[in-house]
């Protein structure tokens, strides 16, 4: 089968899609396209392309359906500039392929997160992991913001000096905090960057690593439409039920059957309904 060229994809190879402050993601490479999904799961039936109506019903059948194996045909790779509390997330992610810049070989650059105001948030009070929604005063964020400025300032000031006195690059880093920026070369299937970006563009990630996830999942937009179409359809934005949810959900709609839900199960359910 012949090589896959998807001009839109090639279009932005190399563009900076800004994210953060001063992140950003750049595709660098692709294999394959919403083509190649279709070839390699013809490929028992030794058949090639059909229509594009059937092309996309075969794409939208197997994401549905997890089979999984054809999107692991794609592979993408993305260059990736982030703090460091996000890379720490990110490479969670052990599906993956990467290359990290070394603070022991090259002296680190001074770039440092600062959240913008709306970013600044108190911790919230019924999720341990995340940040009130509530608005805070202008003057307590704008106070936030040059605490965390003026120790990123003083810890690289330090981080120089001890450079200048010739200390070892891998000591004089040691204590920049998580906020000093970071890149990647990262390089993942198409399969499991939908697992990335299924968990990552949740509720319950955090705002900056769901910024990122929704720039690479805008830039592999280009590069396979039709497949990101039934990812957003299916997995981004379906719901699925327990057995129990379920049943609930028939004693609902009036289909008989007791109660099989209380407490916290029962509010898990009715947040599934909302969204
Ligand atoms: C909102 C949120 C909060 C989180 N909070 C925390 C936290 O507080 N503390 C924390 O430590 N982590 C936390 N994580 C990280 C989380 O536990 C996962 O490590 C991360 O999301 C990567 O998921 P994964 O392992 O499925 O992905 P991948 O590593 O890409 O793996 C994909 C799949 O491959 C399989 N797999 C890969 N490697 C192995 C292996 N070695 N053995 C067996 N199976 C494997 C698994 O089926 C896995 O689901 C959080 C993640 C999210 C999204």
């Amino acid at each position: 089968m012949a090589h896959c060229i998807v001009p839109e994809a090639e279009a932005i190879l190399d563009k900076e899609f800004p994210v953060l402050d001063k992140g950003f993601i750049r595709l660098v490479d692709y294999l394959g396209g919403d083509e190649r999904v279709v070839q390699s799961a013809r490929v028992s039936y030794g058949e090639g392309t059909k229509s594009y109506r059937e092309d996309a019903g075969l794409i939208d059948y197997l994401l549905r359906n997890r089979h999984t194996s054809p999107f692991e045909q794609i592979s993408l790779t993305f260059h990736v500039k982030m703090p460091i509390f996000i890379a720490r997330q990110w490479i969670r992610h052990r599906t993956a392929r990467l290359n990290e810049i070394s603070g022991r070989y090259s002296v680190m650059k001074d770039d440092f997160y600062v959240p913008v105001p709306e970013d600044v948030a108190l911790q919230s009070t019924d999720n341990k992991q995340g940040r009130s929604d509530k608005a805070l005063e202008s003057a307590a964020v704008e106070k936030v913001r040059s605490f965390l400025a003026e120790g990123q300032k003083r810890a690289y000031g330090e981080y120089t000096s001890l450079i200048d006195q010739g200390i070892a690059r891998e000591l004089a880093r040691i204590n920049l905090p998580l906020s000093l920026y970071t890149e990647i070369y990262w390089n993942i299937d198409l399969h499991n960057l939908f697992h990335f970006l299924e968990l990552r563009l949740g509720a319950h990630a955090q705002k900056e690593i769901r910024l990122y996830a929704r720039t690479l999942l805008e830039i592999t937009k280009k590069v396979v439409p039709r497949c990101c179409e039934s990812f957003e359809r299916h997995l981004l934005g379906g719901v699925s039920f327990s057995k129990e949810e379920l049943a609930e959900l028939n004693k609902r709609l009036g289909n008989g059957g007791e109660p099989t839900l209380s407490g916290k199960a029962l509010e898990r359910f009715e947040e599934k309904l909302r969204t």
